[in-house]
């Protein structure tokens, strides 16, 4: 039912790209074929397999290895290598990048061995390289030359290339629209192809739609200027900046970053709004407004832009995607990460102006990333769209400072601390009915949004009690708790929960008391110079601690996103990389424990139903479901998965006020299954999942370490969480 060739380049690529592939494929293959044969019964369909291996690779001695896919996993690995066009395409890095020229030619099957090294000499000619795959047995290829559109001269070089090859198409008697309709670049070649037809082409044309208004310039239309017209603008290609330049940026950064530290320490409030400055010289306004806050080389923000290729999968709505919460939200071009790459692309190439870097409706758009991830993990060609967002929001927070919402949760720590010393107020406001509209009013954090109560006592100064912020005598394995603000202050439980866990298995653990938040929330929100500042005061900590010999673990999947990913962005220095690199999620790290046959198994039956739910910040970590596979080693305890997307809080992105009814829908069927009457308790590593799984619920959302706690018998009070109820489903 199908016969598929896919070529030595899309193979390496593929192999770069991915490690089942590198695992799959041998180094050597020049060429792969793919057969796919379709039967009633399966014994039938292995025969014809084996009868075709023998074939091929026995007789005639055309392969050099055969393997048949029997599942629909493996098939679906070979059809991903050959579905049009392969991901692996959107992933390469560099200026020359495939474009699909020649995507959709025919030539008749047994015209193939003449046609091919046509169309390799003419690369040749032109020193281009090119990847090829095909529907062999339907003679259909997809023929993507590697060209760098941006290039000067590029365009002319394109036009002729293609000239070149859709006459070679044509002189073997092939189709230049083999499967697909005729779009902008088949159409000038269309007359040649068809002859004396075309005339009947725009005789049909001329009589339905006599003012071209439908599809302009395509199958009618001859002119060969339209296709390179839509082509997009080039972008710039800037130098790396001297070392000097660098020095003089980072004192500049310093600063700005001591005069807004100064503003903030002085009146205890948000810089104070400034005006927008005018466009005025375009190059040292974008050094002032974007490099001159942001640590980071000018051309690294023409790659990722470059990286975008606007193919659209980010707008999907599909099942088992994530991307992008916010576009499902609200499906509008604006919300979709792609959005955010073009508006960067248009004020790197001129199409947008400068000024719009400090306007209210460029924050508009960029506050549509809540810095989830998905996008990068599921877009095809990887594009880091949250970087570019809050890389963006930092020019706009430098000329315009934060909001006063933003400010609150990017410095919660500052307030918590001081909430510490009044908590029985500060709990009684939580949940007053006036207090709340006030925080609405003045916040804009919803007033319906259940949130947490302080602790009596912060995990740290629980820890310190215990000696655990001395770093430990003990040899053999020992972590480094990064224990972040939602454990620290409001569920010192599940922190102890976690020294319990790893005591029992053996582990020192050592709190490091200085410790601050990760500084998630500023990235997030754009406050770079604070993340930076947060980043750089956890890096000495932790990195002193990694040479120690510790492992740093982080409960807090947000956080551990954030030691791994941003702060090697934020930090361009050897420390920063080592945390990142030393750094684990705290289910990970015991997944691992597990895996290394280290973990105790001595687990006591727990008889309950919960159901899981996979942050979007764990999925960031790429490292599988190790909670609930955790939860999985417990007897007796049902996990049901729960996969419906995005939990809808998306950060601090749910707490707020204009957007609690979107956050609400958007988790509304994950509410919907906690609310199942068969579901005794939600269960995930998040803590902002966790405030959306209880909301519209009575019942409780507890992490797995939590039950791992419990299992082991260390924790006998948590058994009393599984039966818990709150009062109401609202606010009280
Ligand atoms: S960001 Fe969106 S449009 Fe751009 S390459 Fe990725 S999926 Fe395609
Ligand atoms: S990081 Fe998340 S919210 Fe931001 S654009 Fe990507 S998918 Fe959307």
């Amino acid at each position: 039912t199908a016969c598929e060739l896919v070529d030595r380049r899309c193979l390496t690529l593929a192999r770069e790209s991915q490690v089942e592939y590198e695992l799959l494929i041998p180094a050597e293959t020049e060429a792969l074929l793919v057969v796919e044969y379709q039967g009633d019964e399966a014994p039938q369909v292995r025969q014809w397999l084996e009868m075709l291996i023998d074939d091929i690779a026995q007789q005639r001695r055309m392969a050099f290895s055969a393997r048949q896919a029997l599942d629909d996993q493996q098939s679906q690995l070979y059809w991903a290598l050959v579905s049009r066009p392969p991901s692996a395409m959107y992933r390469v890095r560099g200026p020359s990048r495939p474009v699909p020229v020649l995507e959709d030619v025919a030539v008749e099957p047994r015209i193939l061995p003449e046609f091919l090294p046509r169309v390799q000499n003419v690369l040749k000619r032109w020193q281009v390289t090119a990847s090829i795959s095909a529907h062999i047995a339907l003679g259909q290829l997809r023929i993507r030359p590697f060209l760098d559109i941006d290039g000067a001269g590029q365009v002319d070089q394109i036009r002729r290339l293609a000239d070149e090859l859709y006459t070679e198409v044509l002189d073997c008697g092939g189709a230049i629209c083999g499967e697909h309709a005729c779009g902008l670049s088949c159409t000038p070649y269309l007359r040649r192809q068809v002859g004396p037809l075309y005339e009947v082409f725009v005789a049909v044309k001329r009589l339905l739609d006599p003012q071209n208004l439908l599809n302009p310039g395509k199958i009618v239309g001859e002119e060969f200027d339209v296709p390179f017209a839509n082509l997009r603008p080039a972008l710039p290609v800037r130098a790396a900046p001297s070392e000097a330049e660098v020095a003089d940026q980072s004192d500049a950064a310093a600063s700005a970053a001591a005069d807004s530290a100064a503003a903030a320490a002085g009146h205890g409030v948000p810089p104070a709004p400034q005006p927008a400055q005018e466009p005025g010289d375009r190059p040292s306004l974008l050094r002032n407004l974007v490099e001159l806050q942001l640590n980071w080389h000018p051309e690294r923000l023409v790659e990722p832009v470059a990286d975008c290729n606007r193919c659209g999968e980010c707008r999907t709505q599909a099942g088992p995607e994530r991307m992008c919460p916010i576009f499902r939200f609200a499906p509008a071009e604006e919300s979709s990460p792609r959005a955010k790459a073009n508006l960067v692309r248009g004020l790197l190439t001129g199409e947008v102006p400068l000024s719009l870097l400090s306007s209210e409706p460029f924050k508009q758009v960029l506050d549509l990333c809540v810095h989830c991830h998905s996008c990068r993990l599921e877009c095809p060609a990887r594009v880091d769209i949250p970087r570019l967002a809050s890389q963006c929001k930092a020019s706009y927070v430098t000329v315009n400072g934060l909001s006063w919402g933003e400010w609150v949760v990017t410095r919660a720590e500052l307030l918590l601390g001081l909430a510490g010393v009044c908590r029985p107020a500060a709990n009684w406001a939580l949940g007053n009915r006036f207090v709340r509209w006030l925080m609405e009013k003045v916040l804009g954090i919803e007033h319906q949004r259940k949130l947490p109560r302080l602790a009596a006592t912060s995990f740290i100064r629980w820890a310190a009690k215990r000696k655990l912020t001395r770093p430990t005598r003990q040899t053999g394995p020992k972590v480094a708790y990064f224990v972040d603000l939602y454990a620290n202050y409001f569920d010192p439980q599940l922190a102890q929960a976690f020294v319990a866990v790893l005591e029992h298995n053996g582990i020192a653990v050592y709190v490091p008391a200085e410790q601050v938040q990760s500084g998630m929330a500023a990235v997030a929100a754009g406050d770079l110079d604070y993340a930076r500042r947060i980043a750089r005061h956890n890096v000495a900590l932790l990195a002193e601690a990694i040479r120690s010999g510790y492992q740093v673990v982080a409960t807090e999947p947000a956080a551990a996103v954030c030691l791994t990913r941003e702060y090697p962005l934020l930090l361009d220095e050897e420390d920063a990389r080592l945390v990142a690199s030393g750094t684990s999620e705290a289910c990970t790290f015991l997944w691992r424990l597990h895996n290394a046959g280290q973990l105790d198994l001595s687990f006591r039956p727990l008889r309950a139903t919960v159901g899981y739910h996979t942050p979007c910040h764990l999925r960031a970590l790429q490292v599988g479901l190790p909670g609930e596979n955790l939860l999985g080693l417990i007897p007796g305890l049902r996990v049901r998965y729960i996969e419906e997307g995005c939990s809808g809080m998306a950060g601090a992105w749910g707490l707020l006020h204009r957007n609690y009814r979107n956050s609400l829908r958007a988790g509304w069927r994950l509410i919907s299954h906690i609310r199942d009457a068969e579901i005794q308790a939600g269960t995930t590593e998040c803590s902002a999942c966790k405030l959306q799984m209880e909301q519209g619920t009575t019942k409780p959302t507890v992490h797995p370490i939590k039950l791992l706690a419990l299992s082991y018998g260390l924790m006998p009070e948590l058994a009393g969480l599984l039966a818990s109820r709150s009062k109401s489903m609202d606010v009280g």
